[in-house]
């Protein structure tokens, strides 16, 4: 009997691991949407007169030949155009 007791333990420790495991895994998906090494484009709109996150971005090549992010003002909806910062 006692056997079938400390059985019965064991499984009710399991599950509280398990729980915990799907307590973390919960929070760390919180937030799937957000990657850390790409952070949100911004650029100057010049009729907010403000720095603007991008809305709808997309890449492009500029007229330059330098890669750079397109998208629109959330504010005004006007285009909104950044050259990509390249690390000389
Ligand atoms: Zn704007």
């Amino acid at each position: 009997m006692r056997r079938g007791i400390a059985a019965v333990g064991a499984v009710i420790a399991a599950g509280l691991v398990i729980e915990r495991i799907r307590e973390l895994h919960g929070h760390a998906a919180s937030a799937p949407h957000v990657l850390p090494a790409m952070p949100e484009p911004t650029a100057y709109c010049l009729h907010c007169k403000a720095s603007r996150r991008m809305d709808d971005p997309h890449s492009v090549v500029m007229k330059n030949g330098r890669p750079g992010t397109k998208g629109h003002c959330p504010v005004c909806g006007r285009g909104l155009a950044s050259v990509a910062s390249v690390a000389a």
